[in-house]
């Protein structure tokens, strides 16, 4: 069988979660939209309510009924992008929670469904998605007399804890909402660990739960194990791959692994990317196909059955920065090819 294997160690994701939640004094929910970022929805939701978290949120209403009918009717369940157009009927049979972003959205809610719950989102600067200061103070008397469930905002730069721009957003979100009866969060994973004035009522940690930084003492959640297909001996002036990229100065053992793009180890990574094999870190050589990718095993000694690309020795964001981007883009970008096995939970 030559099928990667990710395995996903729930209980590493339940001690983030709750490591997280712990290091405030507000309600922690979690972040599982996009498929709690690429790991599956259907296993990570109901180990973290098994964990705890009674809050979950999600991007899109459809994200939200396919929540529901994993998680049953107890748990809330808040929709970032608000009420758009056509969720009606959605929001009111899986009973979720819009954060409207505007005027619009909330008189689509409380025109459609008066008295389903639903909470206020509020741009503090980071121009995305909420009201703007103005548009507040003009809707703020009208919202507030409809009993919103909850008021966020998100923070742009808490990855950075001394950017000005948090104490900025902090006190945008403070002018907007201090004094009132209503439920507040303004902190995903970064805001958590930027101590108590961040975290009012609720937070809502994403990454850090799935093992990424900003959370540097998070325990990996993702394994990613890729078995090889084939090893060749290449002698010094051979290349190995498209467009001939690599070649070798000296005779070299080439493993050839069976994952590629189409699996979200993306092309641009070929240059710095490395597994492991036991102990032992391999380099990659040549381009990454769409499904199989060359590693240099001259150092290996014995049969090299499958590789390491995540797990303990080096996680989605030293991956991430092989491609210049973030844990996030790996984690979402996995794809669909592979055996998922889930431990613990
Ligand atoms: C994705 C998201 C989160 C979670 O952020 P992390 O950085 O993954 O912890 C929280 N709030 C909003 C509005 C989001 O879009």
């Amino acid at each position: 069988m030559a099928q990667p294997t990710l395995t996903i160690d729930l209980d590493a994701l339940r001690t983030n979660w709750r490591t997280l939640a712990d290091k405030s004094s507000a309600e922690a929910g979690a972040v599982v939209k996009a498929d709690a970022y690429g790991l599956g929805v259907d296993k990570v939701a109901p180990a973290l309510a098994e964990e705890g978290a009674r809050r979950f949120f999600v991007a899109t209403a459809e994200e939200g009924a396919t929540l529901r009918t994993i998680l049953g009717p107890g748990p809330e369940i808040c929709v970032f992008n608000g009420h758009m157009a056509g969720d009606v009927a959605l929001i009111r049979d899986a009973r979720l929670t819009p954060m409207v972003n505007d005027i619009d959205q909330m008189l689509r809610h409380v025109e459609a469904l008066p008295g389903h719950p639903f909470g206020i989102q509020l741009d503090t600067g980071m121009n995305r998605l909420g009201m703007e200061p103005a548009e507040w103070s003009a809707l703020r008397d009208i919202a507030l007399s409809q009993k919103p469930a909850l008021i966020m905002s998100h923070l742009a730069c808490a990855d950075t804890p001394d950017h000005p721009m948090n104490a900025h957003q902090l006190n945008a979100f403070r002018e907007m909402t201090d004094g009132l009866d209503v439920p507040r969060s303004l902190s995903a994973t970064g805001g958590v660990l930027m101590g108590p004035d961040y975290h009012f009522d609720v937070t809502r940690p994403g990454i850090g739960v799935y093992g990424g930084l900003p959370f540097l003492d998070a325990k990996p959640v993702a394994h990613l194990q890729i078995p090889v297909i084939q090893t060749r001996e290449v002698a010094a002036g051979e290349s190995v791959g498209y467009g001939n990229t690599w070649v070798a100065r000296s005779p070299a053992r080439i493993a050839t692994i069976a994952a590629g793009y189409a699996d979200g180890v993306h092309r641009i990574m070929a240059p710095k990317a490395h597994v492991w094999v036991g102990e032992t870190r391999c380099r990659i050589v040549g381009r990454i196909s769409m499904d199989l990718i060359g590693v240099d095993v001259t150092q290996i000694e014995g049969p090299v059955d499958q590789v390491e690309l995540l797990g303990i020795h080096q996680s989605v964001d030293t991956v991430a920065d092989w491609a210049g981007t973030i844990g996030y883009e790996i984690l979402t970008s996995l794809g669909s090819r592979y055996r998922r096995i889930y431990e613990g939970g």
